[in-house]
């Protein structure tokens, strides 16, 4: 893949920054908050439960919500790779978790809207986005998850642990974190990223007010999570919005992918993300909210995660690289332009054992599984967000010539995009980078 042009700033004061290092940049301040493992159908706002999610609900009425917004795959590295990148993950070379990282010619959002001029913080609870995969690219500061994993081990984390036995980063830590950065910053746009683990852990990360909450329903532990994690970036929004320099603040909420719970797909779900590419395990909220700029409005056209890099940098002011694979959904907010969006989604697994993708057509799922996963077949063609039982709900034989065009959409994709070869040891370890960046070499 060649290396992406460097994005051309959009009007004369933004022009005005480039070449006149410190000229504060005219705009937004911009908060991403990723929810680990969010489904977009557990909130209110998206259909689900009217008790679970109420902060997030009330900040989407205020909000642009986009109701129909695919994952490019359905685990975390790959997703957040697409999210910050605006490209697809096989571009970056992203499938295993072993120690596939972001190559060092790819741009992040951090990196744009830092390079214009923002100041940019991030943190992150999970592991997976770590500084050691390169996520930490264009942040001024970046705070890795304390937890590593020992299938994340590169050889530099100083402690490994097993998964499930630790408590990960909490999100009001994470928060709160967030918020002293803000509040230091508040005299330039910043950019601050922030992941939250809460829903993902569930269980494990239940305050004693939430514990208890959806006894005896379906999915107790999760539906208590989003609620958790719904009540404490309610709070962080209001908070940061109280903050001087950022009560304009663009603020985004969205998620890296779904989870699969109690009854979905039971004959064939092995993990509960990752693992399919169904609507529940790639379905995410996005909520874009920036009251008094951005007018409140539904958008049930079906959009990208990695369309949201793009679209952010528009309403900064800023261009996208055309290179992107993503598209910049700006003229969809404010119904002055449609985006040049495909007709045909694509999404990809290919972690541990999984070998898949998926072509979403408006009316149906079309999905290639090439791995042998039990209770699926080679492949499946399913009503779009209808039931997601593998070979039990495949309609493959009623409509050969409906699978046989998405097939061919497809194998197109698939040559146009071809498979990057992953970085994994190309890239140097944390602390052997820190210690090239304190001497002069490598960074940004
Ligand atoms: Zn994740």
């Amino acid at each position: 893949m060649r290396p992406l042009a460097p994005v051309l700033v959009l009007g004369a004061a933004a022009a005005a920054l480039q070449g006149c290092g410190g000229e504060r940049p005219e705009g937004p301040s911009v908060v991403l908050v990723i929810v680990d493992t969010l489904r977009a159908d557990r909130l209110g706002c998206y259909g689900g439960p009217e008790d679970v999610s109420p902060e997030l609900d009330a900040l989407a009425s205020e909000s642009i919500v986009f109701e129909d917004v695919l994952a490019p795959c359905s685990w975390t590295r790959p997703s957040i790779a697409g999210l910050v990148t605006g490209l697809h993950p096989r571009g970056l070379g992203i499938f295993k978790e072993a120690g596939d990282a972001l190559p060092a010619t790819t741009r992040t959002l951090a990196q744009e809207l830092g390079a214009a001029g923002w100041n940019t913080f991030g943190i992150t609870a999970n592991p997976n986005i770590n500084t050691c995969f390169g996520f930490d690219r264009g942040f001024d500061t970046y705070i890795d998850s304390d937890v590593v994993f020992e299938f994340m081990d590169r050889g530099d984390a100083q402690e490994t642990y097993a998964f499930g036995h630790v408590t990960l980063p909490r999100s009001r830590r994470v928060l709160r974190r967030a918020l002293e950065w803000a509040a230091d910053h508040g005299d330039a746009p910043g950019f601050l990223q922030v992941d939250l683990m809460e829903v993902h852990e569930r269980e494990r990360q239940l305050r004693p007010e939430f514990r208890e909450r959806f006894e005896g329903e379906p999915d107790q532990g999760y539906l208590a999570a989003v609620a958790q994690v719904s009540h404490d970036v309610g709070r962080f929004v209001a908070d940061l919005r109280a903050l001087e320099g950022w009560t304009d603040a663009l603020v985004v909420v969205t998620s890296d992918h779904g989870e699969a719970l109690d009854g979905d797909h039971a004959a064939v779900v092995v993990k509960p993300h990752g693992d399919l590419l169904y609507e529940t395990q790639l379905q995410v909220p996005l909520i874009l909210s920036r009251p008094g700029t951005l007018d409140a409005r539904r958008i049930p056209d079906r959009v990208r995660l990695i369309d949201v890099m793009p679209t952010v940098l528009e309403l900064c002011g800023l261009r996208p690289s055309p290179d992107l694979h993503g598209v910049s959904l700006a003229g969809l907010l404010t119904g002055t332009s449609l985006p040049d969006l495909p007709e045909v989604f694509v999404a990809e697994t290919a972690w541990r054992e999984r070998e898949k993708l998926a072509a979403y057509a408006a009316e149906w799922r079309y999905v290639e599984n090439r791995d042998g996963h039990p209770g699926t077949d080679p492949v499946e063609l399913q009503a779009a967000g209808g039931a997601e039982d593998g070979a039990a709900t495949n309609r493959l034989e009623q409509h050969p010539e409906i699978a046989a065009d998405l097939a061919r959409h497809l194998a197109d994709w698939e040559r146009r995009h071809p498979r990057v070869e992953s970085t994994e040891g190309e890239a140097l370890g944390a602390p052997a980078r820190q210690q090239l960046e304190a001497i002069g070499y490598g960074g940004d």
